[in-house]
């Protein structure tokens, strides 16, 4: 599974992370690397766009942390896009209904559904001590019936007893009624495809969705088939309504491009993949799992998460410290900044903090939200560091030279340093009464 791809970015990214400083350039290079790699992975255009805008944007407004080297700080980002990109969090197939919960399975002809079918019903039954009764629907393929009673025998789970010459929705309703009468806990109906997505198809299975209403309707696309699994997930997806996606043959697949841009492309989970045809080859999916699978580089990524976690610490004591001695500079502010946003933005920061709803009215009132975020930061980083331990020194020449290098204006520098005159302030008040940092480490 991603074998090319994880072969291309493990080199892409090898060449950043032993260097020690990284300028834009490089990390532009590298970007255009990862995105034509993406794109060999065929991946959809539309998100490995996005990826790579998103990393860039990270990249270039991060603060490399004092133990570890930029190159891998951007395989870090790398990998929590990925993550991003793959659903953030892994998503089980749902069995939280009233008994018997219907599975639905859907696809096209010879995408793995039958096998899947039973795959999912053995482990449902192994592993969640389930009580599954599958019915095949799968009229039109001679000897496809057949197929899934000789699944069901092998892998020990309940077949509906196959009646000749009844047609799919009458099947369905009678795989439902027998679950009810046989106290099963999970129907999976395993529908017949076509070659193609046709109308009657279509028809079929919104017929089939109507007598049976199916808690999960799955579809079964072919990994190896790439954006067109993806397109065929948005067709089933727009006509009957799909819950979720398996992935089949992903044990064939070495670019991995619908496992990868599905998620984005349709919103829709994937939520197993088939891994092999024997019963037992099929895995959950695990978007941090398949993006260090991917990346290789999972030393790396936990190396920055615990320097992070460090860095946040060290930071909150010492602006706490700060705090106290009334000193709070921009350098402090760009650092608070970045905590906020890294923090859900001003909402998330205020809601934790009782009795923060003036100074929220009062940062609002001056123009400040968190679409100003990155602005903010832009500017200070164009800023010397003379400049921003000192603010009173920036006069018009200056505000000048740092509108142009973050391309922002004057009055936007003027807005950000009153923000920060304000803050710098109430900090001063809160610290001289000797509570302030206590609040502030709420707010870090
Ligand atoms: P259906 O027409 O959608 O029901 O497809 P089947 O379940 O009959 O599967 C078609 C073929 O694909 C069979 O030979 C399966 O063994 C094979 N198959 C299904 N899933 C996988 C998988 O995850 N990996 C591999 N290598 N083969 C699979």
């Amino acid at each position: 599974m991603f074998e090319s791809l994880q072969e291309r970015l493990g080199s892409i990214l090898n060449g950043l992370t032993g260097r020690g400083a990284l300028s834009e350039a490089d990390v532009s290079a590298a970007l255009r690397e990862v995105r034509r790699a993406l794109l060999e992975a065929d991946v959809a255009l539309e998100v490995v766009r996005s990826f790579t805008d998103k990393v860039r944007e990270k990249a270039v407004g991060a603060a490399v942390l004092k133990s570890i080297k930029p190159g891998q700080m951007v395989v870090k980002i790398v990998h929590d896009e990925l993550v991003d990109m793959l659903g953030a969090e892994g998503v089980a197939i749902d069995l939280n209904a009233p008994a018997p919960v219907v599975v639905m399975m859907v696809g096209l002809q010879g995408s793995g559904k039958t096998t899947t079918s039973a795959k999912i019903a053995k482990r449902l039954t192994e592993r969640q001590n389930k009580k599954v009764l599958m019915a095949s629907l799968d009229t039109r393929r001679p000897a496809a019936q057949e197929q899934l009673r000789q699944l069901g025998e092998q892998v020990k789970v309940a077949t509906l007893p196959i009646i000749a010459g009844q047609n799919p929705v009458d099947i369905a309703r009678r795989a439902v009624q027998a679950a009810k009468l046989g106290g099963h806990d999970v129907v999976i109906l395993d529908t017949a495809g076509r070659t193609h997505v046709d109308e009657p198809l279509m028809v079929e299975m919104a017929d089939i969705k109507k007598v049976s209403s199916p808690h999960e309707i799955l579809l079964v696309a072919d990994s190896l088939t790439g954006q067109d699994a993806v397109n065929l997930a948005k067709s089933f997806d727009e006509r009957v309504g799909i819950t979720g996606l398996v992935l089949t043959r992903m044990d064939g697949d070495g670019r991995g491009g619908a496992a990868l841009s599905v998620r984005a492309v349709t919103g829709k989970p994937i939520k197993v993949i088939g891994t092999g045809e024997k019963m037992d080859g099929l895995e959950e999916f695990h978007p941090k799992r398949i993006a260090d699978r991917i990346l290789g580089m999972g030393d790396i990524v936990s190396l920055v998460e615990k320097a992070a976690e460090t860095i946040d610490a060290e930071q909150a004591a010492s602006m706490a410290k700060k705090i106290q001695s009334g000193k709070f500079d921009l350098n402090d502010l760009a650092a608070q900044l970045q905590q906020m946003s890294k923090m859900g933005g001003m909402g998330g920061i205020m809601g934790m903090m009782p009795g923060m709803g003036k100074m929220k009215d009062q940062l609002a009132a001056a123009g400040f939200d968190d679409k100003m975020f990155r602005r903010q930061l832009a500017i200070i980083s164009s800023m010397t560091k003379a400049e921003r331990a000192n603010p009173d020194i920036l006069k018009h020449s200056r505000k000048k030279r740092i509108a142009a290098g973050s391309g922002t204006d004057a009055a936007e520098i003027n807005k950000l340093l009153k923000m920060h005159r304000g803050m710098a302030d109430m900090m001063k008040a809160m610290g001289g009464k000797g509570k302030g940092s206590g609040l502030m480490r709420g707010m870090m």
